[in-house]
């Protein structure tokens, strides 16, 4: 028995995307699922009730962040990240590597691990495939993260397979050192845009049976098409049985793209950070709250929308207000808004693949989605 299974409810015809369930010690959720991101274990600004009253599941935590601050000790001492935050749901963390890997002159690679230099105090600091699985532990997240290098784009043939290579024997020493039973580890595919790489560490990682894959090394600044493509020929190696997950991919046209191309789980920060930029996510685009145009705009954001500052009625103009005022209270309202769309947005994909409707919906929202965009 492992912590985490899925459950593959149906499969659209014409596509790859896939309808299922995430089982968690922590609760089931329906996929595709978008995992609102609380980097500082918290989603910024929104409490843990409003992320169950918009319908999440499931939080995305950083490793690296909690790993320097609180640290392990007082988040262990609190009994764990879950009771830490007051969050019932799933959890899911990343392993600290892309955090690490992005410091750039602040941090030194060797087979061992990653040494780098805290953001906080500048401190010597050292992350390992065991140290992030010990770190995991502690937190006692459902789903936890292999340590991998995210392989930078653009990257040369050799750099990408030397890394890819070690990204392997530190995801089968994660595996030796996640030895909790109530928490699911999830192997990362690497290979950066090399297919032949791709295949391998797909291949490898899958005879190494995790109970869900992600795709990483995607979204790094490569065009959109080649993004596309290799995600599709990494979910081709993928087995059915097992979740997959994309990793910080969060607008709505890369949720549908990824979905189509067989991805269950997606994590962003853009909902919450282009919230706290004043702008609003809505079927048409984004909306700049800013905009002098609504000014005397007595509407709510969008007609129809569930969220909290839409179905009571807040409008733009008291939106705009606060947002140029500097009211923390219309960033909450935004953030709110943007989480339900995408809450929103991943639920109605899935209703169109239960309908057997996926390839409508995704063309429908396409044609619509940048008419209205004003940022
Ligand atoms: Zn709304």
């Amino acid at each position: 028995m492992t912590a985490i299974t899925y459950e593959l409810i149906k499969k659209d015809e014409k596509t790859g995307a896939r309808a299922g369930v995430i089982h968690t010690p922590h609760g089931s959720f329906p996929t595709p699922i978008f995992m609102p991101v609380g980097t500082q274990a918290s989603v910024k600004g929104v409490s843990p009730d409003e992320l169950r009253d918009l319908g999440a599941g499931i939080i995305l935590s950083n490793t690296y962040h909690l790993f320097l601050r609180p640290g392990m000790e007082l988040i262990k001492e609190a009994g764990g990240l879950h009771k830490f935050m007051h969050w019932d749901r799933a959890i899911l963390t990343d392993s600290g590597g892309f955090q690490v890997f992005s410091l750039g002159d602040l941090r030194k690679i060797s087979e061992e691990g990653v040494t780098f230099r805290s953001h906080i105090d500048g401190s010597k600091k050292f992350l390992s495939p065991e140290i992030s699985m010990q770190v995991q532990m502690c937190l006692g997240s459902d789903i936890v993260m292999a340590f991998d290098e995210c392989v930078p784009y653009p990257a040369d043939y050799e750099y990408a397979k030397a890394s890819t290579e070690r990204t392997l024997r530190w995801a089968e020493r994660c595996q030796k050192a996640m030895t909790a039973p109530n928490q699911g580890l999830f192997g990362i595919v690497q290979g950066g845009m090399y297919k032949d790489l791709r295949k391998w560490h797909a291949e490898k990682l899958v005879s190494m049976n995790f109970p869900g894959y992600a795709v990483g090394g995607l979204s790094v600044g490569e065009p959109p098409d080649l993004m596309y493509e290799m995600l599709e020929y990494s979910t081709s190696l993928l087995p059915e049985n097992k979740p997959r997950y994309l990793m910080g991919v969060g607008t709505p046209d890369h949720l549908v793209e990824g979905v189509k191309r067989g991805i269950d789980m997606f994590d962003c920060v853009y909902p919450t950070r282009v919230a706290r930029n004043g702008m609003a996510m809505t079927w048409t685009g984004r909306l700049v709250m800013k905009n002098a145009a609504l000014t005397h705009d007595h509407h709510v954001i969008e007609e129809g929308c569930g969220c909290y500052a839409c179905r009571n009625g807040y409008t733009r103009a008291y939106i705009r207000h606060l947002v140029r005022a500097g009211e923390i209270f219309g960033l909450r309202l935004l953030s709110l808004h943007n989480l339900w769309f995408l809450e929103e947005f991943v639920r109605r994909m899935r209703q169109a693949i239960l309908d057997g409707q996926f390839s409508e919906f995704r063309r429908a929202f396409l044609a619509d989605y940048h008419t209205g965009s004003q940022g």
